[in-house]
């Protein structure tokens, strides 16, 4: 039996939605969602669920509701462009209860980006890539016709971005991620650190340092990658930081290869 290590529930975290029948029929892999989350986790950001649906319109919805309930902050990618199985918008909207409003300075871009590099007007379909939740802020899409958007309610915040990669993440980086480092419930003190392992059994030495450090506030990681053993200690302590982490470094220390603090 584990000893502790329940994670404090925290709705300071931010969410990831990714929607698109290609990725829950398993077409293609969801490299959005691991983009996005290595660059949050880069900057220290918390991060929560990632939940992976697929065009269902009543299942993004579902989805939004209980990222909603969970986390200050949404991003949601794909289902954006012209075609009736892009559904994202609608299911946005449904779940803030805004109403979708035609953006006709997006309409325009989307237009001349049509014409010059396809040389032919934009078909009617497209004005759906125009509609956004009453509210929104535009992100725009330098690389594509599906723009973006950013909304806030009830002060959470929620992105929309695109599915297509080299669109999505440039305006995530650019857009997105200055927008989230503003937020300041998310700015955690929250100290990571790691250790890689070399021929600790993983059982062993968990259960070891589970119990060593039952009475700190800490919750422990374990992460086996041959050769290796990662063990990730998460804290907010910082005045028990030490004593602690003596008694971790005590443990590991004939294993220990590399440390990380
Ligand atoms: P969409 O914007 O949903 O129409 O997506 C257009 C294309 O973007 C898809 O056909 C995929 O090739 C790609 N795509 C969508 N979502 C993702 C994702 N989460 N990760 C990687 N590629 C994606
Ligand atoms: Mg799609």
């Amino acid at each position: 039996m584990p000893t502790k290590l329940v994670r404090k529930s925290n709705n300071n975290r931010v969410g990831i939605l990714a929607t698109g029948n290609e990725l829950t029929e398993g077409d293609i892999l969801n490299t959005n969602s691991h983009e996005i989350a290595h660059v949050l986790n880069l900057h220290h950001l918390p991060i929560g669920l990632h939940i992976t649906t697929s065009d269902d319109e009543t299942d993004m919805e579902n989805a939004l509701k209980f990222l909603l309930k969970h986390h200050c902050v949404i991003i949601i990618t794909g289902g954006l462009g012209p075609t009736s199985d892009d559904r994202t918008r609608f299911a946005l909207s449904r779940v803030l209860h805004k109403e979708l409003i035609f953006d006709e300075n997006c309409w325009q871009n989307i237009r001349k980006r049509i014409r010059e590099r396809l040389g032919r007007e934009a078909h009617p379909t497209n004005r759906q890539q125009a509609l956004f939740p009453a509210g929104s802020e535009i992100i725009p899409n330098p690389n594509g016709t599906a723009a973006g958007c950013f909304i806030t309610h009830k002060s959470k915040m929620f992105f929309m971005l695109p599915g297509p990669p080299k669109e999505c993440l440039p305006m995530f980086t650019e857009a997105v991620l200055p927008q989230i480092l503003t937020r300041k419930s998310l700015k955690h003190n929250q100290i990571k650190f790691s250790w890689h392992l070399q021929g600790a059994s993983e059982g062993e030495i968990a259960a070891q340092i589970d119990e060593a450090i039952k009475s700190y506030p800490a919750t422990t990681g374990y992460r086996f990658y041959a050769p290796f053993l990662e063990v990730k200690i998460y804290t907010h302590a910082h005045d028990t930081l030490d004593e602690m982490l003596e008694i971790v470094e005590k443990i590991i220390a004939p294993y220990k290869v590399t440390e990380n603090k």
